[in-house]
């Protein structure tokens, strides 16, 4: 097999800090940093997107038996109850929480599906490697940005994490055991992170062309923020003729939104580890518990590698999370330039992990379809659990409407 040639990449534009830079060409199965943030810009994974789309059809297969077959069953005291992955969220719906009921069922069931239909048209049209007509590339252009979009919102894996947390807890309560169902979900999530491990979106969007707007070879650009085409500043406004969002020099009111959503954030934390988050009603006596002691909890059944994880993801993420989207707000209106490279890294840690504090809302909506044994034994969802979940999605939101390019504009600025 003859190795891939080097492809030319030309220009493109870095996301996270604007630096508009000439790439060179680019050996297979290597990737491109920026020169000066260290960005990933793109990573060139030769038939990438053929890989991706058997796995994508696999995960697809796999998404019936996941989807369709107990997860878990327990059994205690002679009675038995299974869950699938929509009972959680039907579970909380009926205990008196449709809002966070409907929440964990967009992650947990509607989120993949759509994703995966998105994405499986999206990529089979690509590799067709016939001409594609004008309609059709702004109907594909407009598909896969939504898979793209839908991707963080489709928590399968953190689900699968969740349902670790609950394993273990109800282990401690009644006899459980791992239904064909829970396999089936483990390998649907493993082949979801098999996706993103080979698939490079800008490749995707290379395929679905124009490759560039006429006029942003050189001189003043702003991107996509849809997909990274590049354009030149004097078009700012119109659409992007590959994927449709608005062409923007920075994200528009990314400040403020990125203010309001933290400042909203920063008061639901605060309750969320004031509040229980759930109650274990057993023989009639209730036991609420807050996030910190069912880490407390995971500790005195001797499981820290799980007490560590739920512990970063509940209770040190949000915050790492707060803290920095403030600091970069502040340096912003502050004119702050030193630290700029830190707070870069910080911002890309804080995207990439901010979904993973979900653990325990699917933690919660597991335990609340399993343990229902009358008055024996029984979890209730509280108040706590709904905060919580708002905690997640406000501070997912919030990093995803900042921009952190206003932090390398203050830079740039100064030094004129
Ligand atoms: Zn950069
Ligand atoms: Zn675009």
């Amino acid at each position: 097999m003859n190795p891939a040639p080097a492809e030319r990449m030309g220009r493109i534009y870095c996301p996270d800090c604007g630096l508009a830079q000439t790439l060179p060409p680019l050996p297979a199965h290597s990737v491109a940093e920026c020169g000066r943030c260290g960005a990933v810009l793109l990573r060139r994974i030769p038939g990438g997107a053929g890989a991706a789309l058997a796995l994508a059809l696999a995960a697809a297969l796999l998404l019936l038996p996941a989807n369709l077959e107990p997860l878990m069953v327990v059994r205690f005291e002679g009675a038995e109850r299974y869950n699938l992955t929509a009972t959680g969220a039907w579970a909380l719906w009926n205990d008196g929480y449709p809002g966070l009921g409907t929440l964990v069922g967009l992650f947990s069931v509607a989120a993949p599906i759509l994703w995966l239909a998105a994405l499986l048209p999206s990529l089979t049209l690509v590799l067709r490697g016939r001409r594609l007509s004008d309609g059709t590339r702004s109907w594909l252009g407009w598909l896969f940005r939504q898979s793209l979009r839908l991707r963080p919102w489709a928590m399968t894996e953190v689900y699968l994490l969740g349902s670790v947390v609950a394993y273990t807890r109800v282990r401690d309560v009644a006899q459980v055991e791992i239904g064909f169902g829970g396999w089936a979900f483990l390998a649907f999530a493993l082949t979801v992170l098999a996706v993103d491990a080979v698939l490079d979106p800008r490749a995707v969007w290379r395929a679905i062309g124009p490759g560039s707007v006429a006029g942003s070879e050189t001189g003043d650009v702003i991107d996509c923020h849809g997909c990274g085409l590049m354009a030149p500043l004097t078009v700012e406004g119109a659409r992007c003729p590959r994927c449709g969002t608005a062409l923007h020099w920075r994200r528009p009111d990314a400040f403020n939104r990125t203010a309001a959503l933290t400042a909203a954030a920063f008061f639901l934390y605060i309750l969320t580890n004031i509040l229980p988050i759930l109650s274990i009603v057993r023989f009639g006596r209730d036991e609420p518990s807050t996030i910190f002691a069912g880490v407390r909890e995971l500790i005195q059944l001797g499981l820290w590698p799980l007490a560590a994880i739920v512990f970063v993801a509940s209770i040190a993420v949000p915050l790492i999370k707060l803290s920095g989207l403030t600091w970069f707000l502040l340096a912003i209106r502050r004119g702050f330039t030193r630290q700029v490279m830190l707070r870069t890294r910080l911002y890309r840690f804080i995207e990439g992990i901010g979904r993973w504090s979900n653990i325990d809302v699917f933690m919660i909506s597991i335990l609340t379809a399993l343990v229902q044994f009358g008055s024996l034994t029984r979890v209730e969802a509280k108040p706590g659990a709904v905060a919580f979940a708002a905690v997640v999605v406000l501070t997912m939101l919030a990093s995803r409407s900042f921009d952190a390019r206003l932090m390398w504009d203050v830079v740039e600025g100064s030094d004129e």
